[in-house]
């Protein structure tokens, strides 16, 4: 089970697993690390990478948060909630910082507040391009296992992750993928850590055990989930979630609605965040949703808050229920006396329809 995390994760290096939520991984990751004052940068792509970043002041470090300046005129919403990470924004601030006093470089790759996945390869080129030595910390908790992540390709030194997304478990477990350079740095990091420690784990990992109780149950649902990913091929489950999306953006796009992700480059292939218009309060119409439908949209979080909704194309869903919840979404839509543009269902439909999945097109081709 181990092995096959690695191959998730795409690294040759240890992965450590707590019994916890993704928040645990954060700390993990931070107090394993670093050391009671160490300067941060974090980079403000939504609800979650402010939500580290708070983790991290109460931990006693000294994060600087940089974002994309300014609103956007038109939804009224900060442009730095519908952009990815901007690797050059990074890259100056690093240049600048010439006596190397920022320890770590703290990203979120997939937004799920926003439904953004930042390019986290091009971080890495803006760390080494400014020869700064800070550690890249990832957090892909929803990124994991749906979209393309490659930890030792793209020099991550942990990358955080969590069980109840892409991997289709219950929340419960918790991961760190580590590099040598971060195994390196935890032997002088000094924030107080017992629990969250890598050397015990990574240690009695190697003879198949673990310094506390693990969550034996949730590794039981991992090792199926790993059977079932592996089996499909990473490259396949990749494409099999930018379908969905493509599907789900089509209906956005039909709907007449602004998808959040306002750079069609950084889309998530895991899920996609709906603007509602001016004065439409987004969270009236979930509640409508699930009042009338039994659908539970995913809500709007911190800044964009009543201004946006979410749909989850991830994990264990197929053509079917995405089908179901957009019909949900359009009907309560017109319920909620939204104007429409035209009918997202039918585009998703001739989308799924004339665009059938990597195993289709290749049953079918035989
Ligand atoms: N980071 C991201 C990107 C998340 O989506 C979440 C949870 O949804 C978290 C961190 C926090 O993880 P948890 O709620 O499992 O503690």
């Amino acid at each position: 089970m181990l092995a096959g995390t690695q191959q998730i994760f795409r690294t040759k290096h240890p992965v450590a697993i707590y019994p916890a939520s993704g928040t645990g991984a954060w700390e993990a990751a931070l107090v394993n690390t670093l050391s009671p004052g160490d300067a941060v940068l974090m980079f403000e792509t939504g609800h979650f990478a402010t939500l580290w970043k708070k983790l991290a002041e109460r931990l006693g470090l000294k994060p600087e948060f940089l974002a994309v300046p300014g609103t956007d005129a038109a939804t009224g919403l900060p442009w730095s909630w519908r952009r990815g990470v901007q690797a050059e924004l990074i890259e100056q601030r690093l240049r600048a910082d010439a006596g190397h006093a920022i320890k770590a470089v703290c990203v979120v790759h997939n937004e799920t507040s926003t439904g953004v996945t930042s390019d986290i390869a091009a971080v890495r080129r803006a760390i080494d391009a400014a020869g700064h030595p800070a550690l890249l910390l990832v957090d892909s908790i929803s990124g994991l296992a749906s979209a393309d992540y490659r930890h030792d390709e793209w020099g991550v030194d942990v990358t955080v992750s969590g069980s109840q997304k892409g991997l289709m478990l219950p929340p419960g477990i918790s991961f760190n993928a580590l590099s040598p350079k971060a195994l390196e740095a935890s032997q002088t990091a000094k924030l107080p850590r017992s629990f969250w420690a890598w050397d015990e784990i990574v240690e009695m990992n190697k003879t198949g055990y673990w310094p506390y109780t693990p969550n034996t149950n949730l590794l039981y649902g991992l090792s199926e989930a790993l059977d079932i990913l592996l089996e499909q091929g990473l490259e396949a489950v990749f494409a099999r979630h930018e379908r969905w999306a493509e599907g789900v953006r089509g209906a956005v796009r039909a709907w007449g609605l602004p998808i959040q992700c306002a750079d069609a480059a950084v889309y998530s292939p895991v899920l996609t965040g709906v603007i509602t218009p001016a004065g439409v309060d987004a969270d009236a119409i979930r509640k409508l949703i699930h009042e009338r439908f039994d659908l539970s949209l995913g809500t709007g979080l911190g800044k964009v808050k009543g201004r946006m909704f979410r749909i989850g194309h991830l994990g264990d869903c197929n053509d079917l229920t995405l089908m179901a919840a957009l019909a949900g979404v359009e009907m309560g839509l017109k319920l909620a006396g939204v104007p429409l543009a035209g009918s997202g269902v039918q585009a998703a439909m001739e989308y799924f329809a004339s665009h059938p999945q990597q195993q289709q097109a290749l049953k079918a081709a035989a």
